[in-house]
């Protein structure tokens, strides 16, 4: 390459990312350079002065990474979850938009629940990965206290970080283990997002969602393994009058709204849809 200009340079990574099948690369190929200049992409095309070779070697070995199916959060260290960012990285399940929809769900309710009962909600994101459903909670619950439980050290590593970079450690905890086991009930919300895909089509998931760890993935035989063991804590966890609310595959939620409706404990449970008004979880309130 002559020159690296920016202009250049994207355009490789445009073509490299093109010749392994990826569509819809310029925005991502932006942002990767973006981040290595230290520049809004925008600003990127009005630069004269060429690219560094240090920086154009890293951009391009972030570019064959992300042609290897690298996420390209991984890449970049962040993710966007409803509009704030969040530190993740490899060994950490990436926050997904679906689950926006699923904290929006349970706001709703949770909002209403804080006026009716003038004090502060305490609220409880089981497998918490990054903190995305924790960090999103308190900031829109201002008086809310909310307990993360995470069983990868790792993934509480990054959810430590977020909370602090949010400014939060003084309403989250963030606890070390298996979903509800190192809990006392006494929650007015408990909002998860466990592992539902069935075990015999992980493999067959895109490339980029295979980097992502298995254990977030992995729903068991029938996609409800974990599911159903949530069910089985959610009564000791959550007070009456509260609310669960799980994220879920499309599949799933038709039998997560069966074992619901079959539940002594639920008073009544609703599936959450998204704005293209598919099933992606549900809403379970408790008498
Ligand atoms: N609670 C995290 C999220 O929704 C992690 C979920 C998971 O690992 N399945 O992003």
């Amino acid at each position: 390459m002559a020159t690296a200009s920016a202009q250049r340079i994207i355009q490789e990574g445009i073509a490299r990312l093109q010749a392994v099948g990826m569509g819809h690369v310029r925005h991502e190929v932006e942002w990767l350079l973006s981040r290595l200049v230290g520049a809004r992409p925008l600003e990127l095309y009005l630069r004269d002065a060429p690219i560094p070779t240090p920086t154009v070697e890293r951009f391009f070995s972030q570019i064959d990474a992300r042609a290897a199916g690298i996420p390209l959060q991984y890449l970049l260290g962040e993710a966007e979850f409803f509009g704030e960012r969040f530190a993740v990285s490899p060994g950490v399940f990436i926050p997904r938009p679906e689950t926006e929809v699923i904290v929006d769900a349970a706001l709703g309710f949770l909002r209403e629940r804080e006026r009716r009962l003038g004090r502060p909600l305490q609220l409880l994101d089981l497998g918490t990965g990054t903190g995305c459903i924790a960090v999103t909670l308190a900031r829109a619950l201002p008086t809310c206290v909310v307990v993360g439980v995470e069983v990868s050290w790792v993934a509480l590593r990054a959810a430590r970080q977020n909370v602090h970079r949010h400014g939060l450690s003084a309403r989250i905890r963030l606890v070390q283990g298996r979903w509800g086991a190192p809990l006392r009930g006494g929650f007015d919300g408990l909002i998860a997002n466990p592992p539902s895909v069935p075990s015999g089509q992980v493999d067959h998931l895109p490339l980029d969602v295979r980097r992502e760890p298995r254990v977030s993935l992995d729903g068991g035989p029938d996609g409800m393994r974990e599911l159903a063991s949530l069910m089985e804590q959610a009564p000791r966890l959550v007070r009456g009058g509260g609310v669960v609310a799980f994220e879920c595959g499309e599949d799933e939620v038709s039998e997560l709204v069966r074992a619901a409706s079959a539940a002594s404990w639920v008073e009544a449970v609703a599936p959450i849809r998204d704005l293209s008004n598919r099933p992606r979880g549900a809403l379970i309130h408790l008498r």
